[in-house]
C-alpha cells in the first residue's frame, strides 16, 4: 500500500517507530496533489509546498532531538475554505471573499497547529456552505474520486474529494444540515458532525449559527476520532462552546458496547430512498445483529417536516449573517459604485452567486413582518418537536441508524437546475442539526456501479465516544473503509 493510501494513525505509528519521516509524508502528498488535482479539483487554494516542507523538516528535527511532539505531528490536514487561516486567503468559495485574508486563525486551526499537524491547502466548497454537491462553488467543480463524472457531495465536497482521492489523509469540514456526513457518505469516508457546542465555531465563517459545527473527515473511525479529539474542547470566544472535558475517544474505541440497542426509524425508509442504498443499510443491520445488537423500531414522527423547517431556519439565519457583506465593511466592492444603496446592491449582486442570493431572499422573506409568525416562528416550533422526537427515541435505544443520503453520488449537472431536488438530498441529515445532536457517517458498501454508500449513526447529545465505539464494532468486521478508488 502506498503512503497516500494509509490512514493518519498508520502514518503516526510509522514515524514513531522510526520507519518514516515527516518529510517523506509531505513529499508523498505533495506529489499526489500535483498528479491528481488537475483531475479532482479538490482545492480552492493549493498547499504551499515550501511551508509544508519546512514544517515537516522541523518536525523531523524535533523528533531526532527527542523533543516532545503533538498528537498529529507531521500529518497533512486539508482545511475547508470556510475556516479562517491567519495570513492565508479564506474565500468560502465566493467571489464576495475572493481577496479576504484573515488576520487570525479559527480555534480549530490553532488546535491543529498546537498538535504539530501540517496545514495542507484550503478545500473547495459550495459558496458559503450552501449546497449538497459543491456545484455552487464560484470557482470550480470538485470531482468524486470514485467516478469523476459525479459530484463529491457538499458542501464540504473538496474536503471529501481530497481525502478519498489520496491528496491528504485528513480534512476538516463544516456541517449545517449535512455538509460533512453527506460528502463523507458519497466518497466512502467517515465523517462526523459533533454535538452543537462540542467544537468552537470561533473563526468559522457563519452560515446558520444555531446549526453550524466544524468536524472531521477521514478514512476510518480511528482517524475521525483522533481529529475530533484534537479540535474539540472549550473556547471562551464561542459562547455556545461547552465547558466539558473531551473524552479520549481513541483510547476507548475498541471497546464494544454491550447489550447494544439500535433504533431504526421507519421515517428514514420511505419514498425516495434508492433500493441499492436501502439494501446496503439493511445488510449493515444484519451485521450488527450478528454482533449481538438488538434492532428495534423507533419513530421520529416530525421528521417529515424537518427538511421544510431547516430550509426556513437556515436561510433566515444566513440572511442575517450575510448582511455584513456590503462592500463597505467587508467583501467585494463594485467597480462602479453609486450612492450608498446602489453601491450595496451592486456589490452584493456581483459578489454573491445565485444560490446564496436565493437563500438571502428566502431568509429575509420568512423573517419579514407579517410572515414571521407563519414561517420562521412555526419552523422553530417544528424544530423543538424534532428535538423532542429524538429525546423520546433515545429513551429506548443507544443509537439511531439509517441511510446518510437517499442515493449514491449523482452526475454533475443532474440536479443543477432544480434547487428543490438538491434540497431533498439533505432529507436524512438535517434533523440532526436541528436537534443539535451528534451524527456520524461510515462506509457500508457500494452500489453495483461502484459508488460508496454511507450508514448514518445518530446519538444523544455528547455521546460521540459511544458513537465511535458503535461504529468501530461494525468497521472491525467489514473492509469497506480499506477500499481506495483507482485513479
Ligand atoms: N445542503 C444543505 C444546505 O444547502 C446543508 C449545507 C451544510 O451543511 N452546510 O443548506
Amino acid at each position: 500500500m502506498s503512503l497516500i493510501e494509509k490512514t493518519a494513525s498508520e502514518l503516526l505509528a510509522l514515524q514513531k517507530s522510526g520507519q518514516l519521516q515527516a518529510t517523506e509524508i509531505a513529499e508523498a502528498f505533495l506529489n499526489a496533489y500535483a498528479a491528481r488535482e488537475p483531475q479532482l479539483q479538490s482545492f480552492m487554494l493549493a498547499p504551499d509546498a515550501s511551508v509544508v516542507r519546512q514544517q515537516a523538516e522541523a518536525i523531523d528535527a524535533k523528533r531526532k532531538k527527542g523533543q516532545p511532539l503533538g498528537r498529529l505531528a507531521g500529518i497533512p490536514v486539508a482545511i475547508k475554505d470556510v475556516l479562517c487561516t491567519r495570513g492565508i486567503r479564506t474565500t468560502c468559495s465566493s467571489k464576495m471573499l475572493e481577496h479576504f485574508v484573515p488576520p487570525y486563525d479559527a480555534h480549530v486551526i490553532e488546535r491543529l497547529k498546537a498538535e504539530d499537524a501540517i496545514l495542507f491547502g484550503k478545500t473547495n466548497m459550495d459558496e458559503f456552505a450552501m449546497g449538497s454537491s459543491t456545484e455552487n462553488s464560484a470557482y470550480k467543480m470538485s470531482r468524486n474520486p470514485w467516478d469523476t463524472e459525479r459530484i463529491p457531495g457538499g458542501s464540504s465536497g473538496g474536503s471529501a474529494s481530497c481525502v478519498a482521492g489520496g491528496q491528504a489523509p485528513l480534512s476538516l469540514g463544516s456541517d449545517t444540515g449535512g455538509s460533512i456526513r453527506q460528502p463523507a457518505a458519497l466518497c466512502g469516508l467517515v465523517g462526523m458532525k459533533p454535538t452543537y457546542g462540542r467544537v468552537s465555531r470561533y473563526g468559522l465563517i457563519a452560515f446558520a449559527s444555531s446549526l453550524d459545527q466544524v468536524g472531521p473527515l477521514a478514512h476510518d473511525v480511528r482517524d475521525c476520532a483522533l481529529l475530533l479529539e484534537t479540535i474539540a474542547g472549550h473556547d471562551p470566544r464561542d459562547s455556545t462552546s461547552v465547558n466539558d472535558p473531551v473524552p479520549p475517544y481513541t483510547q476507548t474505541l475498541d471497546q464494544p458496547i454491550k447489550n447494544l440497542t439500535i433504533g431504526v426509524p421507519k421515517e428514514f425508509f420511505g419514498q425516495g430512498l434508492d433500493s441499492e442504498v436501502e439494501s446496503a443499510i439493511r445488510q449493515a443491520f444484519r451485521e450488527y445483529e450478528k454482533l449481538g445488537a438488538k434492532i428495534i423500531d423507533v419513530s421520529l414522527p416530525h421528521s417529515p417536516y424537518a427538511l421544510a423547517a431547516y430550509y426556513i431556519v437556515a436561510p433566515a439565519e444566513a440572511s442575517s449573517n450575510l448582511a455584513r457583506y456590503d462592500g463597505m465593511h467587508y467583501g467585494h466592492r463594485t467597480a462602479t459604485p453609486g450612492d450608498l444603496i446602489a453601491t450595496y446592491s451592486k456589490s452584493r449582486a456581483e459578489g454573491f452567486g445565485k444560490e446564496v442570493q436565493r437563500r438571502i431572499i428566502l431568509g429575509t422573506y420568512v423573517l419579514s413582518s407579517g410572515y414571521k409568525d407563519a414561517y420562521y416562528l412555526k419552523a422553530l416550533k417544528v424544530r423543538r418537536l424534532v428535538k423532542k422526537d429524538f429525546d423520546d427515541a433515545f429513551q429506548h435505544c443507544d443509537v439511531i441508524m439509517g441511510p446518510t443520503t437517499p442515493t449514491a453520488a449523482f452526475k454533475i449537472g443532474e440536479k443543477a437546475n432544480d434547487p428543490l431536488a438538491l434540497y431533498l438530498s439533505d432529507v436524512y441529515t438535517v434533523s440532526c442539526n436541528l436537534a443539535g445532536i451528534p451524527g456520524l457517517s461510515i462506509p457500508c458498501g457500494f452500489t453495483r456501479s461502484g459508488l460508496p454508500i454511507g450508514l448514518q449513526l445518530l446519538g444523544a447529545p455528547f455521546t460521540e465516544e459511544k458513537l465511535f465505539r458503535i461504529a468501530r464494532m461494525y468497521e472491525a468486521v467489514t473492509d469497506w473503509h480499506t477500499r481506495r478508488p483507482k485513479l
